[in-house]
Formats: C-alpha cells, structure tokens, sequence
C-alpha cells in the first residue's frame, strides 16, 4: 500500500473558529472551557490566583468526517500534545503524531509564519495538505521552492472553520495526488 499523503492540522482557526462573534455559536459546534499549558503560561493570574480557561468550540462531527479523508492526521498546533489530551477526544479522534515547534510565536527573519520552516523539516518531503488560518503566500512560495514533495496550504477562515468544501477539496487532492 501506498503512503497516505500527511493533512496537517491546525486547531484554532479550522477547528475552533475562534474569531466568529462571541455571542453567536457557528451552528453544529460545542463550547469547551479548557486549560493548556500554552494559554495557562500566558495570562496574567487574576486576584484569586486562577487564570481565566480558554473557551474554546469544537464540532464533534469533525472527528469522523476527517478519520474518513484518505490522509494520515497530524497535529500542527499551538496544542502540540495536548491537542491529544484536549482536542482529540472531544472530536472523537485517536492519538495523534503531533509537531513540536522549534519556537512558539517566534519571529522568522524572512516573514515567515513562525511554523512554517518546522512544518516543511517535519514532513521531510512526504506530500502533505497544511491546514490553517494564518498562512500567507510567501507560505506559500517557501514551500514550494523548499519542499521536495507536493505541498498545498489550505487556508480555512477563523471566523467560519472547515466547511464542506475544504473537505471536498482535501479529497479531491489526494485522488489528484
Ligand atoms: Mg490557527
């Protein structure tokens, strides 16, 4: 059997649409108030000492809706392993491989996304599809100028998450693949 090409996923943005209103739920997605590492490490403590949890929403169809995408599924996030302690059960996904970032939010000299340089030395030429809400073309053309394999960066809006057309898309490019 062939190798499944790698789908590399960010949490917030396609997964938690964290900058849709507040007030206003995308439909199909739960709240969840959680507590990574991450997030606890950045917050100033309030006056009782506890840190404010990070709200995050979730649609728990996404779990089986990407187990059913010929890809193999990689975490490609802020998360890092806690996406497997967090994330993952609330989709009802399987531990997953999971890249560990050289630098949090770290500045990158020539403009890139601060992951972006790691994701490409991860995949180690496999071809893969990154999903994520804040990559830009010159992403982009980094990727394809040092990226041996095939290599497409899906943006998804942070405002709406994945929607049926990027899963459209994402199987559409492994059968082309
Ligand atoms: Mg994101």
């Amino acid at each position: 059997m062939t190798q499944q090409p790698l789908l590399l996923l960010d949490v917030d943005g396609p997964l938690n649409p964290y900058a849709a209103s507040r007030f206003r739920r995308p439909d199909g997605y739960r709240t969840h108030d959680l507590m990574p590492t991450w997030w606890a490490e950045r917050q100033t403590r309030r006056s009782d000492g506890e840190v404010k949890p990070l709200r995050v929403w979730l649609n728990p169809a996404h779990g089986a809706e990407l187990l059913a995408l010929p890809y193999e599924l990689v975490w490609a996030t802020t998360w890092m392993d806690e996406a497997n302690t967090h994330i993952g059960p609330n989709l009802g996904l399987p531990e997953l491989p999971y890249i560990r970032w050289t630098e949090l939010f770290g500045e990158d000299p020539d403009g890139l996304h601060w992951k972006t340089r790691d994701v490409v030395a991860w995949a180690a030429g496999r071809p893969f599809v990154w999903v994520d809400d804040e990559l830009g073309p010159q992403d982009a053309d980094w990727i394809e100028a040092n990226h041996p394999g095939q290599g497409l960066v899906l943006h998804v809006n942070p405002r709406i998450g994945l929607l049926a057309e990027d899963f459209a898309t994402l199987r559409e490019w492994a059968a082309a693949a």
